[in-house]
């Protein structure tokens, strides 16, 4: 059995279209507005409907070129569905965006490149930020070269989300189908210097994410047997699950995704006794009520209220004291955030780049979008950052 078989399979043919049919094509479509990339959601869901596959596909990603990761990934229960007229049972608004997006990436890329405009673009950073916006510019005709200093490109569609969530090689396909627009070349394992990009690029865009992380702040923090949560993820992504191997006992500590995907995944690759460890209530958790129900059901227990004040050993046990009680652990993995790695050359506030409604930063000419700068930590907001600074640096460019 693949232990990491998709969470969500997908609607057969016949089950998309009676789907589609339950939607009321409502005027003035909440599900829209809940949309941060302003998908036509009445209209893609229609085309599905009436057998319009192609229409459906080209409504999403018109909007949003990682159609098909954000179908996986997007917490719709707190987004479009959410707002969905049909409170008790909302549309499956993500599983027939999934339809749409698969049936199209199946057959290419749908659209076509503007003639060259002679403008030359630098992306640093190719997460779903970076790639959107990429694909946005080598669309209006501009040349994109997109540098990323890890192996291989998707940010945390690659290295991140959980395997459950994207299964197979989706994040590298859908990678290929992004870049298939033309136009974008791809530098990786690349090191880059804001001053060299500038005078090199008449355009540069920052899409790098949040590539450090937040200490514990405990004592005892940094011994072995404790690694961050991010780093277990990312390795879990790059080998076959059965290669991972986990001990018997997992505390996770943190209340975001990071600590739910972490902590569902160490169960399901066969840790007996999974705790994550939270330092308040159920409602103050990043993580949302059903993804809370998600590692629920698979046998990971939640306490809340337990706040770590120290990581010790005794007689070579590891444990996480907190203020009222002791949790023994074989592996202790810290999921309490991640932050921006900072970078010289732009402003930056409160640890994320200062950017204004156009997405340019402090220096003339840079722009920059999703994890480092203010805001949502979501795919889809990355990727509509992308997407707008994009139509951005075309005015921009155009103006020059
Ligand atoms: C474990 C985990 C699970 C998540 N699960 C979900 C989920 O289920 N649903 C959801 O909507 N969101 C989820 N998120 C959040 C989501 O993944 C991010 O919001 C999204 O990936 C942000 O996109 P980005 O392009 O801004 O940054 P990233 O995806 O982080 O990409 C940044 C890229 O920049 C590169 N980079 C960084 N610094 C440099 C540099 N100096 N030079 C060159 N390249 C550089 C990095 O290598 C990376 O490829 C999750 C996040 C984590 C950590
Ligand atoms: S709110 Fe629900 S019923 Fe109305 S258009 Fe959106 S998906 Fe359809």
């Amino acid at each position: 059995m693949d232990v990491f078989a998709d969470a969500h399979p997908k609607l057969s043919p016949a089950q998309a279209v009676v789907e589609a049919n339950r939607c009321t094509f409502c005027y003035d479509a909440p599900c829209m507005e809940a949309c941060p990339t302003d998908i036509d959601v009445p209209g893609f869901i229609r085309g599905i409907a009436t057998g319009n596959m192609a229409g459906a596909a080209l409504k999403i990603l018109e909007e949003n070129i990682f159609g098909g990761a954000c179908a996986r990934v997007c917490p719709t229960e707190i987004l479009c569905e959410r707002a969905c007229v049909w409170t008790e049972a909302p549309i499956a608004i993500g599983a027939l965006q999934r339809v749409a997006t698969d049936w199209q990436m199946a057959r290419g890329m749908p659209f076509v490149r503007a003639a060259a405009t002679g403008k030359r673009v630098a992306v640093v950073g190719a997460g779903p930020a970076g790639l959107s916006c990429a694909h946005g510019l080598a669309r209006l005709g501009h040349e994109v070269v997109v540098y990323d200093n890890a192996a291989k490109p998707g940010g945390l569609n690659e290295y991140g989300i959980a395997a459950y969530k994207m299964a197979d090689d989706f994040a590298a396909r859908e990678v290929e189908f992004v870049l298939s627009i033309g136009g974008v070349r791809l530098e990786l394992n690349a090191v880059t210097e804001l001053d060299t990009l500038c005078a090199a690029y008449d355009a540069v865009f920052l899409g790098l994410g949040q590539a450090a992380v937040n200490a514990l702040g405990v004592p005892g923090e940094d011994l072995p047997g404790v690694r961050h949560a991010v780093d277990f993820i990312a390795e879990l992504r790059q080998s076959a699950p059965a290669g991972v191997a986990v001990p018997r006992r997992v505390v996770v500590i943190g209340g975001g995704n990071t600590a739910i995907d972490a902590a569902t995944q160490a169960k399901l690759l066969g840790a007996e006794d999974v705790t994550i460890l939270y330092r308040r209530g159920a409602e103050q958790m990043s993580a949302t009520a059903d993804e809370q129900e998600w590692a629920k059901r698979h046998g990971v227990a939640i306490k809340f209220f337990q706040a770590p004040v120290a990581v010790e050993t005794v007689d070579g046990a590891l444990y996480v004291v907190t203020g009222t009680q002791r949790f023994a652990a074989d592996l202790v993995l810290k999921a309490v955030g991640q932050k921006f790695a900072g970078r010289e050359g732009v402003a930056v506030e409160g640890g994320r780049i200062v950017v204004d409604a156009s997405y340019a930063t402090s220096r003339a000419g840079v722009f920059a979008g999703g994890d480092c700068v203010a805001g949502q930590d979501l795919t889809v907001r990355a990727v509509r950052d992308g997407k707008l600074a994009a139509r951005a640096m075309h005015r921009f460019l155009e103006a020059m």
